[in-house]
């Protein structure tokens, strides 16, 4: 009885990632070999086996700008 909710389930969850930085969930657009985190907007890059996402590093000129952002409103 619960196995379809649960097949459900990891679908929804296979293209999602957690962020390494504010361990938020999120869904990369399917292929993208970037993203965004919408919760702390930290950009991460993205890889891809088949329909499993996962995050590689993070992209360092969107965080340099991010703490250069930072840094002159100081
Ligand atoms: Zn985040």
């Amino acid at each position: 009885m619960t196995s379809q909710t649960e097949r459900d389930e990891k679908s929804k969850r296979a293209g999602q990632v957690r962020c390494p930085n504010c361990f938020a969930r999120f869904r990369p657009p399917p292929g993208a070999d970037r993203a965004s985190c919408p919760a702390c907007g930290r950009e991460w890059y993205i890889s891809w086996a088949g329909k499993l996402a996962k995050i590689r590093k993070p992209v360092w000129e969107t965080w340099d700008q991010h703490f250069t952002e930072t840094q002159q409103q100081e």
